[in-house]
């Protein structure tokens, strides 16, 4: 045998996608299962934006770029934070990497040394302890259940903060929740943060625009812009244009950071694929009415979804502020179920029994829940509800 890094044993594949390879398999095998574990929506990349990919290669715009992104995508980034966040960057404030992952990833590498800690709140999207895991760092998980909206207290993470917190993460809205804090929330979060000059703060903004409340969007920077000195905002074109495929992601951010994150992209990735920045371009740049489309659907199965959810017994699944999931409480169904004890073997049972693949909470770090992924069509979803409400019956 092959003696491997220590640092593969201390990461875990990722649940989602072995999930999603299950139940390929059990397809391919004759099975009928309908998946819903997608984390990408299940919509084409608009025309526009492949039309302009498509341009770049004929103009054989095909070659290396500058490691951070071309200028002319950087200066559309800093165009977007500007009219849609209120945030002003310089150029050497933004770093475009190989999607939103990239971005975190480089900033973990950027400002994590061995034993430095990182608040993340639970449920988390699965990447940010894995990735403070490979950069030597210890992630410290905040438990904030569906009892309090599964958001962290401005006093949860006053507890959370040691000499050795480095960076705190808010994500929101939230993969896997769905669930976005308030203007207030994170007044009030940013006055903890406020006493603690030393940690760093990462803002994913990944979801943004996959919002149904009627607020204006706000991250931790609109409700206290003091804390701009340290904060890196970390967004993408991956959910919002339908262009999971495509990798592109940025960050804007201080520029001692993002200098920082742009040498470690320097000597992993370099620069994102060219084409695929041409296409992001567009898509910042072009008209904005298809995320409206995609919004409109997305709006429509969550109503469905919710409702459906909440009338079978032993579910109960709060109502979500955005993104494409929902992660309701399961487990009153998995207390009903003979043999079954956890949200791991539910999640099992439903894909044997039922024919639906969801993915269980604990691959988030919340045991007794489940997350269901709307991105596919009102006729899955209301054969995978029915069929799940009936493997519960
Ligand atoms: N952040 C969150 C919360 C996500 O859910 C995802 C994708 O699942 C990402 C970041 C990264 O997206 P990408 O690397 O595709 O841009």
């Amino acid at each position: 045998t092959i003696k491997l890094a220590a640092r593969v044993q201390a990461v875990k594949p990722s649940a989602t996608l072995a999930i999603t390879a299950r139940a390929k398999a059990l397809r391919a095998a004759g099975q009928d299962v309908i998946g819903l574990g997608a984390g990408e929506p299940d919509f084409d990349t608009p025309e526009h934006i492949k039309e302009a990919a498509m341009q770049a290669i004929r103009d054989g715009f095909t070659k290396y770029t500058a490691v951070d992104g071309t200028p002319e995508l950087k200066q559309a980034v800093i165009d977007k934070f500007q009219r849609e966040n209120g945030f002003s960057y310089e150029q050497d404030q933004i770093l475009v990497s190989c999607g939103g992952k990239q971005s975190f990833f480089n900033l973990a590498q950027a400002v994590l040394d061995p034993g430095d800690e990182v608040v993340i709140p639970a449920p988390y999207w699965v990447s940010y302890p894995d990735m403070v895991l490979l950069a030597g760092g210890v992630p410290v998980f905040v438990h904030a259940g569906a009892e309090q909206g599964f958001k962290m207290t401005p006093s949860q993470l006053n507890a959370a903060i040691t000499p050795q917190t480095r960076l705190v993460v808010i994500n929101s809205p939230s993969n896997p929740t769905g669930m976005a804090y308030s203007h207030d929330e994170l007044e009030a979060l940013g006055a903890v943060l406020r006493e603690h000059p030393r940690v760093l703060i990462a803002t994913d903004d990944m979801y943004e625009h996959i919002r149904w409340r009627t607020e204006p969007f706000v991250n931790i920077l609109n409700a206290c812009p003091d804390l701009n000195p340290r904060t890196l905002v970390l967004n993408g074109v991956s959910k919002a244009y339908s262009m999971t495929g495509w990798r592109i992601g940025y960050a804007g951010g201080p520029a001692e950071v993002i200098k920082a994150m742009k040498k470690i992209q320097g000597q992993s990735t370099s620069n994102p694929t060219s084409i695929s920045q041409v296409a992001a371009q567009a898509a910042l740049e072009g008209p904005q009415e298809c995320i409206g489309v995609m919004l409109e659907a997305f709006r429509r199965r969550h109503d469905l979804v919710v409702t459906r959810l909440n009338q079978i017994p032993g579910i109960d699944c709060l109502p979500t502020d955005g993104t494409f999931y929902v992660f309701p409480r399961v487990q009153g169904a998995i207390d009903a179920l003979p043999g079954i004890t956890n949200d791991l073997e539910f999640a099992e049972y439903l894909i044997e029994r039922a024919g639906v693949a969801l993915v269980p909470g604990s691959a988030f770090g919340l045991n007794g829940h489940a997350r269901i992924s709307i991105a596919t069509s009102d006729q899955n979803l209301e054969q995978a509800l029915e069929r799940i409400a009936r493997a519960v019956a």
